[in-house]
């Protein structure tokens, strides 16, 4: 059973009405990601569920026929390989996955360029891991292979490469891959689909509880209300679907959160229909590609810089503003011009990330320095958005 839930200080809630008013804009729907859960498209038992899929398949279809550009995140090659077979006793759950993702990414693609076909659209696959987002090269490589798709009117479809994600290589789940790529692709939209309508401000099904139709910046801490017992077969809960959804709206992108359970849901959303769902209100700033590869990249960091007050008041300041070495007060970890490194102040707060221009042995040897090359020029250089607005506060 979903138990997500989000405790009574909603004072945050919008209704629906005024939605669009607040943002004073339309979603933009010219290239969506869609991203499907497990749970969405297998049934009870983990096999694939080919009515859903149908479904699904001919909502996309409508879209496509418009012209507009869909990048579809789907999940359930594991859940499809296990319903399939039990590996023998002597094989360790880690093994075990890898197999089911062998086989069930196969099933999960055929069924979708089977029927994809029927429609006459070509679908093709891309499995990624966290390492591809790690390179900028990389990075490119993989966004240059979707551009050349949606060019070629080929419905890219991407799921992570679980034969060989594991553990601390792994995205924490598919919502989270479904940022990465509509953030590299520049998609304007990403519709999240569950097995739920989005997010409650209680225990769904309990008196009182009501849907949430709209988020904001504005909208508060909201995580911390929300509790994360999940069901069935993906990896994700409403905890990262909602903290995923928040910084993809950040960075310029509308997000909805809604069930892939109920028919025609993509097309009714995007038809602007008054289905259920709850909006993520894209915040009109938005970043240049290197920032918005910056903001995902965290995990990546290979060391910290820790920088004095002053350092720190300039960097959160509303100034554009670069990180010089001589804001610098200690460097941590090994590593090389070019990598991502991680900015702290001397209480440990994380304030952003950017990419070192030069190597720690040197940054060290250099600490208080007055130098002419900055440490992260601004151009390379992300702030921690929840720190800057207590900072300014
Ligand atoms: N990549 C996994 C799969 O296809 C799903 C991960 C998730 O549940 O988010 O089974």
């Amino acid at each position: 059973m979903f138990t997500y839930s989000i405790n009574f200080a909603t004072n945050y809630i919008i209704s629906r009405v005024n939605s669009y008013k607040l943002k004073n804009s339309k979603p933009d729907f010219k290239r969506i990601a869609i991203k499907v859960g497990s749970n969405v498209i297998t049934q009870p038992d983990g096999s694939l569920s080919d009515g859903r899929i149908l479904r699904l398949v001919e909502d996309v279809a409508i879209l496509y026929k418009q012209g507009i550009e869909v990048i579809l995140i789907s999940s359930g090659a594991v859940a499809a390989g296990r319903s399939e077979i039990s590996p023998s006793k002597k094989t360790n759950i880690i093994a075990a996955k890898q197999i089911w993702a062998a086989i069930g990414q196969v099933k999960l693609m055929s069924s979708y360029q089977f029927l994809f076909g029927k429609y006459g659209i070509q679908a093709g696959q891309l499995l990624a891991t966290k390492e591809s987002f790690r390179d900028r090269v990389h990075y490119l490589n993989m966004k240059n292979c979707i551009s050349a798709m949606l060019e070629n009117r080929v419905l890219p479809i991407v799921n992570e490469n679980d034969t060989v994600s594991i553990n601390e290589l792994m995205f924490t789940d598919n919502d989270e891959l479904s940022g990465f790529i509509s953030s590299m692709m520049d998609c304007k939209s990403l519709i999240i689909l569950s097995n739920v309508d989005g997010v409650y401000n209680g225990i769904p099904g309990e008196e009182g509880t009501e849907l949430i139709a709209t988020i904001d910046e504005t909208s508060g801490d909201l995580e911390k209300y929300i509790s994360n017992v999940k069901s069935g077969f993906g990896r994700g809960g409403m905890l990262t679907k909602c903290s995923i959804a928040r910084k993809i709206a950040s960075h310029g992108v509308d997000v909805f959160i809604a069930n892939g359970t109920r028919d025609s849901i993509i097309s009714d959303i995007v038809k602007g229909k008054n289905v259920p769902y709850t909006h993520f209100i894209a915040n009109s700033k938005r970043e240049s590609g290197i920032k918005k590869w910056l903001s995902h990249s965290d995990t990546f960091a290979k060391g910290v810089v820790i920088i004095n007050s002053g350092a720190k008041e300039a960097l959160l300041g509303d100034k554009a503003t670069s990180l010089l070495v001589i804001g610098i007060i200690g460097v941590k970890g090994f590593f090389k011009s070019g990598d991502i490194v991680r900015i702290e102040d001397k209480d440990g707060n994380n304030i952003g990330l950017g990419k070192a221009q030069y190597d720690s042995d040197k940054a060290e040897k250099n600490i208080g320095k007055k130098l002419s090359k900055p440490f992260i020029h601004y151009d390379y250089l992300v702030i921690n958005e929840k720190v800057r607005s207590v900072f300014q506060d």
